[in-house]
């Protein structure tokens, strides 16, 4: 069991500072005010140099380790000790390479207790692509595809080209006249449209962060029984199955959560996810 949320939550109340370039602060605070009453505020600091979606300034660390780089930037900056900062990889899935997936990280830091507390959401929900085309190619069934213009472009010249992209395109005409600007900027006359990713311009991004933001607030509102750190949850899963029909034993299939303390070593069992496997999945009842 661990302890609910309320006024003897460590952070009821308190102030935390949330570092990002790009109007997200709507889509995390909600959940944080409801479950612990923490009172988000905003810091616009510039962290592209910690990398950028587009591609201009590589990210040079993992998400997770960015985005406690970036919560450390708006705490310095506002001399505050609890910090939040997201950070986002779409692409190509890690796992089923065809499809896009969007990872979304989020982190809180609490410099006074040394804690770092953290969410992540995988999502196959993301509109994304990119094509290379010339002015006057139909590309219609590209838009449709990419949710133009509920989602909004990029556009920069293919090939060598010294001009800066155009981002945040969300109409026809924007769009239009940025291809024929950098197409007459490309050395093959040609140029790439991309979705632009950045949150305030994709709104299937903008549900899988305020889903993130919800997971994490669940997790910081929940207390370890033993050493009342904040930030219980799951940790891990307790794997080995063995099928219902012929008894085979699965040694990776998954069981049930385990949850844990991120401070202590306080562990318990969590949900059961499955008894038994199903036959569907057993590599003797269906090879
Ligand atoms: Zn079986
Ligand atoms: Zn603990």
């Amino acid at each position: 069991m661990s302890k609910e949320f309320g006024k003897g939550h460590p952070y009821f109340g308190q102030e935390a500072v949330f570092t990002t370039k790009h109007e997200k602060l709507p889509l995390i605070a909600p959940p944080f005010s409801q479950l612990i009453n923490l009172k988000i505020t905003q810091c616009n600091e510039d962290t592209d140099q910690l990398g950028t979606f587009s591609g201009e300034v590589e990210r040079k660390l993992p998400p997770l380790e960015t985005a406690i780089k970036k919560a450390k930037l708006g705490m310095d900056q506002l001399g505050v000790s609890l910090g939040l900062a997201s950070e986002g990889s779409i692409g190509p899935d890690a796992e089923v390479g065809f499809f896009n997936s969007d990872v979304e990280y989020l982190v809180f830091v609490d410099d006074s207790r040394d804690l770092v507390i953290s969410e992540v959401f995988r999502s196959f929900d993301i509109r994304a692509g990119s094509l290379v085309s010339e002015p006057g190619d139909e590309i219609s069934i590209f838009l449709e595809k990419v949710d133009f213009p509920n989602h909004k472009l990029i556009v920069t010249a293919n090939s060598g080209s010294k001009i800066s992209p155009i981002k945040g395109i969300g109409t026809i005409d924007e769009l239009e006249s940025a291809i024929r600007l950098n197409a007459k900027n490309s050395n093959d006359g040609k140029v790439l449209i991309q979705s632009d990713l950045r949150a305030h311009c994709s709104p299937s991004r903008r549900k899988n962060i305020a889903h993130v933001a919800q997971l994490l607030a669940t997790r910081i509102s929940k207390q370890c029984t033993m050493c009342m750190a904040p930030g219980w949850g799951r940790i891990d899963y307790e794997r080995g199955l063995e099928c219902i029909t012929c008894g085979e034993y699965k040694p990776l299939a998954i069981k049930r959560e385990i949850l844990g303390c991120i401070s202590c070593d306080h562990r318990e069992e969590g949900e059961l996810i499955r008894e038994f496997l199903d036959p569907a999945q057993c590599d003797f009842c269906n090879p």
